[in-house]
């Protein structure tokens, strides 16, 4: 049975993460680590240490936001916004689930956006977003203030070439 290290690592198909030698400039530039409850490297050290269960329950795989600044900085091309993209997935998959559920739920109106258009419309993804969480009023006064100055645009283009985006679904939902 592979151990939780071999199945990221495998995940991942890229440079391992035993590379890191836990220097920190990735935590240190992270924007996210502050929120978050274990640290990047910290993260890196639970998978060796074989903590799958923790590390998949973690708000920590959630609430990173894929800037890649770790990586930017990594002097051994560790490839942390992967690896949280992996451990989300294994979240899910396994049944864990994800801690930081409306982050999980805007994930699904996003790429319901792109599904349906290829493209995002951001008020429609915004009341998709509204309507999963159940949240509805907490932000409107932003909203409304955005959309007075323009930067929620109620149409927007769709994708000429639908019939990829649906070819890039179908090839996630097979794999
Ligand atoms: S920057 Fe790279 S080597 Fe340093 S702690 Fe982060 S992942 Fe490990
Ligand atoms: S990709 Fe994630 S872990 Fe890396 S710096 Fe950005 S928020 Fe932090």
């Amino acid at each position: 049975m592979k151990s939780f290290l071999e199945e990221v690592n495998e995940k991942i198909n890229g440079v391992p993460i035993q590379r890191c030698y836990h220097c920190r400039k990735c935590t240190a530039g992270c924007p996210m680590s502050t929120a978050m409850e274990h640290n990047p490297n910290r993260v890196i050290r639970m998978i060796q240490m074989g903590r799958r269960d923790e590390v998949l329950a973690s708000s920590t795989i959630w609430l990173c936001v894929s800037c890649e600044t770790c990586i930017t900085r990594c002097p051994n091309e560790v490839d942390i916004a992967r690896m949280m993209d992996v451990l989300r997935q294994m979240a899910i998959e396994s049944g864990t689930g994800a801690k930081e559920k409306n982050i999980l739920r805007f994930h699904e109106a996003f790429l319901a956006g792109i599904r349906s258009g290829g493209r995002i419309n951001e008020p429609m993804m915004m009341v998709n977003y509204k309507l999963r969480s159940g949240d509805l009023f907490s932000d409107m006064g932003m909203g409304i203030d955005m959309f007075l100055k323009g930067k929620l645009p109620l149409v927007s283009p769709r994708t000429k070439d639908m019939a990829s985006v649906r070819r890039i679904f179908e090839k996630t939902r097979q794999e």
